[in-house]
């Protein structure tokens, strides 16, 4: 099973995708946590894409796109995946269609997480992150069992820089020009499923269980 998440910065996409990838067994696939994993590890990628994610910009979509055929192209995906923040352009989606097809392969489902944008604002100055495992927190929704200490690895978790308010608007600008065309994108497929992302994340997980199904 092959699964897209779409959805605005901070909709939750990535809280779901992990609770897919736990439910099905396929891996979760996230631009943005490889992204950072390269920052944190001082990589020549992470340096490149640092520069644009501090200012709320896309990565190019050459470096990304390779990034994510050689992820998928791994042992692991041979199953299924489901992709958390990829494809965020269109001529992204269109080289991932290409690559797929070239396989006789396709994307099953397009799940859309929709979120009103004043929700967006006040969710991402609650979530905190985890560097170094890619867990996710919200201070008041998802709250860890130790302040500022993440439950999985014990690490630290931080405030992501570009969660800051001014980076925030920011990103859900670029969300609407570059990244909401996929919707349609995606409806003219024929794969795209909605589903309310403003309910308790629980309610949201139990409707994308409900379309995985039908
Ligand atoms: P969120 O889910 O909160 O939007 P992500 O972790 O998915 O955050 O992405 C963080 C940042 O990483 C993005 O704002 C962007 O700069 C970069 N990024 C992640 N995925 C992509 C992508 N597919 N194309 C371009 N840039 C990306
Ligand atoms: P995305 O991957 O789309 O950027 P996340 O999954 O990281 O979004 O969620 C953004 C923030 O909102 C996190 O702090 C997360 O814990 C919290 N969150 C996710 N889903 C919900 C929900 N249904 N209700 C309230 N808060 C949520
Ligand atoms: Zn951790």
């Amino acid at each position: 099973m092959k699964i897209i998440m779409l959805g605005a910065p901070g909709a939750g996409k990535g809280t779901q995708a992990k609770m897919i990838a736990d439910k099905y067994g396929i891996p979760h696939v996230s631009t943005g946590d490889i992204f950072r994993a390269n920052i944190k590890n001082g990589t020549p990628l992470g340096t490149e894409a640092k520069q644009y994610m501090d200012k709320g910009l896309l990565v190019p979509d050459e470096l990304t796109v390779k990034i994510l055929l050689d992820r998928v192209a791994q042992e692991d995906c041979k199953n299924g995946y489901v992709l958390d923040g990829f494809p965020r352009t269109i001529p992204q989606a269109e080289v991932l269609d290409k690559a797929l097809a070239e396989l006789g392969d396709k994307i099953d489902y397009a799940i859309d997480v929709d979120v009103p944008d004043e929700n967006i604002v006040r969710r991402m100055g609650g979530r905190r992150a985890c560097l170094s495992c890619g867990a996710t927190y919200h201070i008041e929704h998802v709250p860890p069992k130790k302040e500022g200490i993440c439950d999985v690895c014990g690490q630290p978790l931080v405030l992501r820089d570009d969660d800051r308010p001014e980076t925030v608007q920011n990103r859900l600008n670029v969300y609407h020009e570059q990244t909401q065309p996929l919707i349609d994108f995606y409806q003219k497929k024929g794969v795209l499923k909605t589903v309310d992302g403003t309910k308790d994340m629980k309610d949201v997980f139990a409707d994308i269980e409900a379309v995985l199904k039908a």
